[in-house]
């Protein structure tokens, strides 16, 4: 007899748990007919900014459209300098060059996964000699665990500079007490269903204290309006989130307080078994990690990779080419002497299943395959 498949993200067990509370938030949209802008679309703005302590929440389409849809209401464009990391999601460094402007890509920490604070100074500094205006910084709280803003927050204002938090993979986690969402000028996250909090399709937020740039930004979200729809007094986009996902995310806010416990406990049961043989993932003081990925560095990661594959066990790697090394970006600058952290992690990173209802004799099951393969 063979185990049954282990999911990589399971939704199936999520969907299940909450089920028929679920269907009806979903029936009652189809029911009362407001499928754009509805009533649970402002209800879910509302708690998200009672969830993280945001003063402004406006929700949108999806984490790449809260990402440039800020840039866009802060003008950013031709002759910026705006610094990602270089190990990230594509979406990062993508909004930046949508609006016109440079992404500067700055190497990240080998044990955080996160924006290395000196290169970023470093790279600020070269940028500005190089006839670029830095205008802003993004970093990415990868993985689910909050970038270093204590050291981050001072260098960018040092400089001029506002921030941007890319939270998509770490709405919910906090640092020194503090949620994200409430870091720097403006924090995007989002809603994709494989993101910590997912919908059952696409969607994003972004979250701002700034009571300037919300109105900017609710502006922009449709199609640059004024006070009446059919007067556009900027370039804007069709940016909004379905009535329909924001009724879906209700449901999931309800349960995703204990599902996020239920992440920690996971990823803490897989570095008792893994220390052994891997570098476990590493947090900075006073944060805490949401768990999107739980990802490991493996000197030979083929190895594993392959084991597990033998064995039923799915993995992924997050992310095989540093941005800066992608053909649509290469002709972008990265800081002084490059990126090797991140080359060096594109080349030996491997995150294995992770999900808040990864029951622990199947976890167990993972463990022991990796245990074995890297003993071998
Ligand atoms: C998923 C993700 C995004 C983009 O979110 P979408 O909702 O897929 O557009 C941006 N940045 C990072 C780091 C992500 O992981």
């Amino acid at each position: 007899m063979t185990a049954a498949p282990i999911p990589f993200i399971d939704l199936k067990t999520q969907r299940a748990r909450m089920g028929a509370a679920v269907d009806e938030a979903i029936l009652k949209v189809v029911n009362h007919g407001a499928y754009i802008m509805g009533p649970e679309v402002a209800e879910l703005e509302k708690q998200l900014g009672a969830f993280c302590g945001a003063k402004h929440v406006l929700s949108c389409a999806n984490g790449t459209d809260a990402l440039g849809l800020v840039l866009m209401a802060k003008g950013v464009g031709p002759g910026d300098a705006v610094f990602v990391p270089a190990f990230t999601f594509v979406a990062t460094a993508e909004v930046v060059a949508w609006v016109g402007a440079t992404p500067v890509f700055v190497d990240v920490l080998e044990d955080t996964f996160n924006m290395d604070p000196a290169h970023l100074a470093a790279s600020i500094k070269w940028a500005r000699e190089s006839g670029l205006r830095p205008v802003a910084v993004i970093p990415v709280d990868l993985f689910g665990q909050p970038a270093d803003y204590a050291a981050i927050l001072p260098i960018a204002e040092a400089e001029g500079l506002w921030l941007m938090s890319d939270a998509a993979q770490s709405f919910g986690a906090k640092l020194n007490n503090r949620s994200v969402g409430t870091y720097g000028l403006a924090t995007a996250t989002s809603f994709f269903p494989a993101k910590p909090l997912g919908c059952y399709g696409d969607g994003g937020a972004v979250f701002t204290d700034d009571d300037e740039l919300i109105e900017v930004l609710r502006s922009v979200r449709i199609h640059g309006q004024g006070t009446d729809k059919y007067e556009n007094v900027r370039i804007g986009i069709n940016g909004r989130l379905d009535t329909m996902q924001a009724a879906v995310l209700l449901e999931k806010l309800k349960i995703f307080p204990d599902e996020i416990e239920a992440r920690d406990r996971i990823a803490n049961r897989y570095n008792a078994g893994l220390a052994e043989v891997a570098r476990v993932p590493r947090l900075i003081a006073g944060a805490t990690s949401v768990w999107a990925q739980y990802t490991l560095l493996f000197e030979d990661r083929a190895k594993i990779a392959a084991a597990c594959k033998d064995a039923g066990v799915p993995t992924a790697i997050y992310y095989p080419i540093p941005l800066s090394h992608q053909l649509g970006y290469k002709h972008y600058p990265a800081g002084p002497g490059g990126v090797p952290v991140s080359e060096k992690l594109a080349g030996k990173v491997l995150s294995l299943p992770m999900h808040p209802y990864l029951a622990p004799e199947v976890q167990d099951r993972i463990i022991d395959v990796v245990v074995s393969a890297a003993k071998h």
